[in-house]
């Protein structure tokens, strides 16, 4: 797959998401795929065993997103957001249930599938940054690319940076920036390779309020651009200036 720079309609037609099987979109609206599911969960159950105690942190979750949507997972501390985050990456194997992204059930995948899955279809931006740190920037960027077989197109990762406002620092290492940057440089590895959904945990829970603001638009705008679906994880909703559809986790599920 080439990666040229182009504009935002040709993403966002790209990335027409394939339809799930026994979902049909609703009609009359502007946007034919808007009400396309992105991402259907049913019946999710998961618990950790840890000794001889088995502690079940979902339980039957529903969960249903729409293509193009930002969507804002909301609980308290333990409620299970990092773990509905994981088993939806494919980081983590369910209990129970079904996830079906983007038309495949990924809780049927082999493990080698799975990854793949998660390789060219999902973006994931961590807490903690987690760029890897002897790479440069231009190399972590380069890196899902490289992962998916895509051609690695430096004018693109260059305009990349210039539009998460990091010109130029594509020979800097991960150190060298400060939190906010390295957020902003993980924000682009995780839309570099057009992938339907990206997942964001707690993204900005290592950062102060006026850079978490800042962060957070860039986030939602960059997924926007590039015509993918937001679901983000936290517990301080109030910083966020753009609409959402707000999910509240709470004893194991979704309630709405
Ligand atoms: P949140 O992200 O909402 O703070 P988590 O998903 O991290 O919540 O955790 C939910 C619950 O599951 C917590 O009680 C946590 O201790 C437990 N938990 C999470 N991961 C593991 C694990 N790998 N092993 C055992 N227990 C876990
Ligand atoms: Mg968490």
């Amino acid at each position: 797959m080439h990666a040229a720079p182009v504009s935002f309609r040709y993403y966002a037609q790209r990335c027409q998401p394939r339809a799930v099987p026994g979902i049909r979109a609703r009609q009359g609206r502007r946007n034919p795929w808007q009400n396309v599911a992105v991402l259907e969960i049913r019946n999710l159950y998961k618990a950790y065993v840890t000794g001889t105690e088995q502690r079940s942190v979902l339980g039957g979750l529903d969960l249903r997103i729409d293509s193009g949507g930002f969507a804002v997972l909301i609980g308290r501390s333990g409620s299970g957001k990092s773990t509905l985050l994981n088993l939806i990456a494919g980081i983590d194997r369910v209990g129970g249930g079904s996830i079906v992204i983007d038309g495949t059930d990924i809780s049927t995948l082999a493990e080698p599938e799975i990854t793949r899955f998660r390789r060219s279809r999902i973006g994931f931006v961590f807490q903690s940054f987690n760029l890897i740190p002897t790479l440069t920037v231009a190399e972590n960027l380069a890196l899902p690319l490289q992962l998916n077989g895509m051609r690695v197109d430096t004018d693109r990762i260059e305009g990349l940076l210039a539009r998460i406002s990091l010109p130029g620092r594509l020979h800097a290492y991960p150190e060298q920036l400060s939190g906010g940057e390295q957020q902003r440089v993980a924000i682009a590895r995780a839309i570099v390779h057009q992938p339907a959904l990206v997942l964001a945990d707690e993204p900005t829970g290592n950062l102060d309020t006026m850079t978490a603001r800042q962060v957070i638009s860039l986030l939602t705008e960059t997924v926007a651009e590039h015509g993918a679906t937001l679901l983000m994880a936290t517990h301080s909703p109030e910083i966020i200036d753009t609409p959402y559809t707000a999910l509240r986790l709470e004893d194991g599920r979704i309630d709405g």
